[in-house]
């Protein structure tokens, strides 16, 4: 490992030097915004905070960086839920939302080619514009960037049917620790030519490399959508409609549910009059022509019914269909609104055991004392169980950190994961050999000894 030198005039005069001076902050404003990301209580302290402009200047940023031994923590808008961005080891944080260039939309490749720090929804227009769709769509797809959605492998709503991601990612460019810039993949649909790195780069959290350039997959707009909803007195009754609507053969767009903390919530916050007596809430929707859209509808509402519902509702005008998916977006803010402190997480079951986690959670809650509203994409058995409460009550706090850790012991148990969409970051590594075991864990540090020989990437979080 080299040497580290971190005198703030040696750092910022070699920096400007790659960048130039109007990209390069190590005022206090800079430093206090970029100390913190999404994830509540992480904080740590840049030792600067550097903007590129090109892949050549993130190459050489890294290059410099690897020269002196000096931590680089790459970041989008800092959305991120796992502290994958807190600078907790100081150093670098290289912010990519410079790099922000739509450079092409090919209706006949059915391609993008952009830079990381293109915003999710900017792209999705873009999309949309030429008749196309990409369908990633985490919640934050209105501020985080393109980049730490392939860094995190985001999900959202649609993941059930459009899967996440990793699949519309065609191809990476991106410029290893020790400067090297590599491209894996490109706009071809069918490319086996050496080990698939850019699959190996999604979900990579910012430590093997810094990713400069992604080539996505589009795939032809749906016509129209539609949406429903179900109540259900007891969300087993929920998670057995879930199975029969798979089981049915319909893989709808939309699949989530809301347990009885979370519909309390949402009614107090937004008032759509949603049924604060129900047990829980399905929400399914689907896309494509409308004469399927109709028939998977019908099946669906069907499927609740013969499980137990006891009120469905198909939206029939776009109003109505804005209000039930409303009471779906409305879940975290409405959630956070009942304490100063929201800790959201995301682990992830086998489908057919979502209504046995979400009991073993309730328990969880029930035997800590603790507030907590689960919610998530029942099609695809990831759950966001999330924690209210007061910082200032401490003991509270330790009470929630060991309701979060039982629920991941839940969730290994039943073969699930420790996390479905947010990364393992900072918050979730003390959790990671559980789930993967020591040899796996073992194997993700050599390879991340390959891609980083000197460890400057992101140390300290994922499997480094
Ligand atoms: C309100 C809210 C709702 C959310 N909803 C969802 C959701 O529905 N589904 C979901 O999956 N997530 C969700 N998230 C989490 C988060 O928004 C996503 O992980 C998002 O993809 C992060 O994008 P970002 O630009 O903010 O990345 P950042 O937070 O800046 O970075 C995320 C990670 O990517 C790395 N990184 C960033 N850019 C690069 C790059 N160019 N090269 C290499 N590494 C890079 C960073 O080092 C870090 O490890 C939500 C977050 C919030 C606050």
């Amino acid at each position: 490992m080299a040497t580290t030198t971190r005198t703030a005039t040696d750092l910022r005069a070699a920096l400007e030097a790659v960048v130039g001076p109007d990209h390069v902050r190590d005022d206090a404003g800079a430093l206090l915004t970029y100390a913190t990301d999404a994830t509540p209580l992480e904080r740590g302290r840049p030792d600067v905070v550097v903007f590129p402009g090109s892949t050549d200047e993130v190459a050489g940023v890294l290059r410099f960086a690897n020269e002196r031994g000096i931590p680089v923590v790459p970041r989008g808008s800092g959305t991120n839920l796992s502290a994958g961005t807190v600078p907790h080891r100081g150093g670098i944080v290289l912010v990519l939302t410079r790099m922000n260039r739509l450079k092409e939309i090919s209706p006949g490749d059915l391609v993008a080619v952009c830079e990381p720090g293109v915003r999710t929804i900017e792209l999705a227009q873009a999309a949309a514009a030429e008749g196309m769709l990409f369908p990633p769509d985490p919640g934050s797809h209105t501020t985080a960037t393109i980049g730490g959605n392939v860094a995190e492998c985001s999900g959202g709503l649609r993941a059930l049917k459009y899967g996440v991601t990793r699949d519309y990612v065609l191809g990476v460019e991106a410029v290893l620790a020790t400067g090297e810039v590599i491209r894996s993949g490109g706009r071809l649909v069918k490319d086996v030519a050496g080990y698939d790195l850019r699959r190996l780069l999604c979900g990579s959290e910012g430590t093997l490399a810094v990713m400069t350039e992604l080539t996505l997959r589009l795939v032809p707009a749906p016509e129209a959508t539609g949406t429903g909803m179900a109540y259900f007195d007891d969300l087993g009754d929920a998670a057995r409609a879930v199975s029969r609507v798979l089981s049915d053969g319909v893989l709808p767009v939309t699949l989530e549910f809301l347990d009885r903390v979370c519909i309390d919530a949402v009614e107090g916050y937004s008032r759509i009059g949603l049924d604060r007596s129900a047990g829980a809430l399905l929400i399914f929707g689907q896309d494509g022509d409308e004469a399927s859209i109709d028939r998977d509808m019908r099946r669906m509402a069907e499927a609740c019914e013969a499980e137990g519902a006891t009120h469905v509702r198909i939206a029939e005008t776009e109003a109505e269909a804005a209000d039930v998916l409303q009471a779906r977006r409305a879940v975290l803010p409405a959630l956070s609104r009942l304490e100063p402190l929201t800790i959201l997480e995301d682990a992830t079951v086998p489908r057919s055991r979502i209504a046995e986690m979400v009991q073993r959670i309730q328990d969880i809650a029930e035997r800590h004392g603790l507030t907590i509203g689960t919610f998530g994409h029942a099609g695809d058995g990831n759950l966001h169980p999330t924690i209210v409460l007061d910082p200032a009550d401490g003991e509270a706090l330790e009470r929630a950190h060991a309701a979060v850790d039982e629920i991941f012991a839940e969730a290994i148990a039943m073969d699930g994961s420790i996390t479905g969409e947010h990364g393992v970051g900072l918050v979730k590594l003390r959790h990671l050999e559980a789930q993967l075991g020591a040899d796996h864990l073992a194997l993700l540090r050599r390879i991340k000894g390959a891609f980083d020989p000197n460890g400057i990437l992101n140390p300290g979080k994922l499997g480094s």
